[in-house]
């Protein structure tokens, strides 16, 4: 599972300072309060927009593991939340997703990216951007009732460069309901599910670790 690891850092001041080394845990997400402390489960590496780690946690009693995932990465895709919503902006901007995709030529594709597959990135990205400030704005009518469903809107209502990484803050309570980018993998249910067995029967036997 993913937890938000609060930062106002930027990727560039993430990877120099390596700040996933300072990534704390001390209450587990999964298990009832004060009963399980994680322990530290290393990093895994994330490629874009250049190498950097994230720090991981795990709970003794699930075998869950904890990514703290800094809020201006993208989940479950490459990236940075900032990167993906300019892209969706520029192409906002432009006057059809076929500009845009020439304009772009997304550079996290292959080198030689042609047309075709450059309008598939940007039409995948719009799709993926709506749907989340969609969602967002049906969460937090009182707040965003009043945007359209575009980059621009969101930003300029937030007062921010962006919006997505922003939201990850004000959207805080609903990240594991919410899908990717935005949202974080929510904690498995086998883990709630193992907890309550466990609890249940008298000698369980030790959890199996779980990359
Ligand atoms: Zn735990």
């Amino acid at each position: 599972m993913q937890l938000r690891y609060p930062t106002k850092l930027t990727f560039e001041e993430y990877a120099t300072a390596r700040a996933w080394q300072d990534a704390r845990l001390d209450a587990c997400p999964i298990c009832p309060t004060g009963q399980c402390r994680p322990e530290g489960h290393g990093t895994y590496m994330r490629k874009m927009p250049a190498v950097a780690y994230v720090a991981r946690f795990r709970c003794l009693t699930t075998g869950t593991t904890i990514g703290m995932l800094p809020d201006f990465y993208a989940s479950r895709m490459p990236g940075t939340l900032s990167d993906l919503e300019e892209a969706v902006a520029r192409a906002e901007a432009a006057p059809s997703v076929e500009a845009a995709a020439n304009e772009l030529r997304p550079d996290d594709a292959e080198p030689a990216v042609t047309l075709p597959t450059a309008v598939r990135w940007v039409r995948l990205r719009l799709a993926m951007v709506r749907s989340t400030l969609a969602t967002v704005r049906g969460l937090l009518p009182e707040l965003l009732e009043c945007c359209v469903v575009t980059v621009r809107s969101f930003r300029e209502r937030l007062g921010v460069g962006c919006a997505l990484m922003a939201l990850r803050e004000i959207c805080e309570r609903h990240l594991h309901q919410l899908p990717a980018p935005l949202g974080l993998v929510p904690p498995p249910e086998s883990g709630r599910l193992r907890w309550k067995r466990d609890q249940q029967s008298s000698g369980p036997d030790p959890p199996p670790a779980k990359a």
